[in-house]
């Protein structure tokens, strides 16, 4: 079966202030598992150097393992795997092997290429509930050898309304050990019951936030499920507040200064380079197998006509 899928352009927009804009989530399939797919928006905005976001769970299961996506090709990007409750099994092209679970982050740069298969190992909690980012690697950067960091622990910032895990990047005084080549923030903000927490933001940064669980609030504005928001820069700080608890994602980074293109598991820069990394899997060079994965790796879909990116906004 063969799928045609469109290339998408996504550029910061060069939003350059405070703002709130919600936009709403949907539903792709994944295999068998249906993921709320947050990143990227309509508008194709990136949130700093972040191009793709995808929520899975959280779900119970007992027979089938939800998560079984194949080996497949990524380009110019890095992964990065933060987990809530469950289990990922990682294996690449590098022969790398690693299971995510909550607390740990696994953060995979492709550069130049690599192939991985994500799966729910054999052995699991029943439970699945988590997301998938990408984080667009710059020009200078994205032509690196590829690697992958295996995190048990995140640094965890525990104040008296919550705990914010730094998953990705700087926050505060803290840094996520995951290696990034641009500046950015990733963060997982658990808010007690009755309680807030508040963090200094960098003003440059963009910023967006996103509700995985419970009851949230920021700035004192009610944030509702399913729906990304868009925070736009020059904010120096941030106040989260929950009535039964709850639990939020904020991403950022400084407005992404490069037009990027999207297709299937690649960012490139041009049609042509696109064409040329889905004949390279096709033809299997550059990505490398992933031979620990039993079964069949993904065909890359069809390539539809992709547009050529437009002046810089
Ligand atoms: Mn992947």
């Amino acid at each position: 079966m063969s799928r045609t899928v469109a290339a998408e352009e996504c550029t910061a927009l060069g939003g350059t202030q405070r703002t709130l804009e919600a936009y709403p989530n949907r539903d792709v399939s994944l295999g068998h598992l249906t993921v709320t797919r947050v990143l990227p928006i309509r508008d194709r905005r990136m949130i700093g150097p972040w191009c793709f976001l995808d929520r899975f769970g959280p779900l119970s299961f007992s027979e089938e393992k939800p998560m079984d996506v194949a080996p497949h090709p990524h380009t110019g990007l890095q992964t990065v795997t933060w987990l809530i409750e469950g289990e990922v099994l990682h294996d690449d092209s590098l022969g790398c092997e690693a299971i995510a679970r909550p607390g740990g982050v696994n953060v995979m740069t492709s550069g130049r290429g690599i192939a991985h298969a994500e799966q729910t190992p054999r052995r699991n909690s029943g439970r699945l509930n988590g997301a998938q980012l990408w984080v667009a690697l710059p020009d200078a950067h994205r032509h690196v050898d590829p690697s992958f960091d295996g995190i048990k622990q995140v640094p965890v910032i525990e104040t008296p309304g919550g705990i914010t895990q730094v998953f990705a990047g700087s926050l505060a005084d803290v840094t996520s050990p995951g290696r990034h080549f641009s500046e950015l923030v990733g963060a997982d903000v658990q808010i007690h019951p009755g309680s807030s927490i508040w963090m200094d933001l960098r003003p440059d940064f963009e910023h967006a936030v996103l509700v995985l669980d419970g009851d949230c609030t920021i700035d004192a504005e009610p944030l509702q499920p399913r729906m990304l928001y868009y925070l736009g820069t020059d904010r120096t700080s941030a106040s989260f507040s929950s009535r039964q608890g709850g639990r939020a994602m904020l991403i950022g980074g400084p407005p992404f200064a490069e037009r990027i293109l999207m297709w299937w598991n690649f960012v490139a820069r041009t049609p042509e380079e696109i064409a040329q990394y889905r004949e390279d899997w096709e033809l299997r060079r550059r990505f490398g197998d992933v031979p620990s994965y039993h079964g069949d790796r993904l065909a890359a879909p069809e390539l539809a006509r992709i547009a050529r990116p437009n002046a810089l906004s």
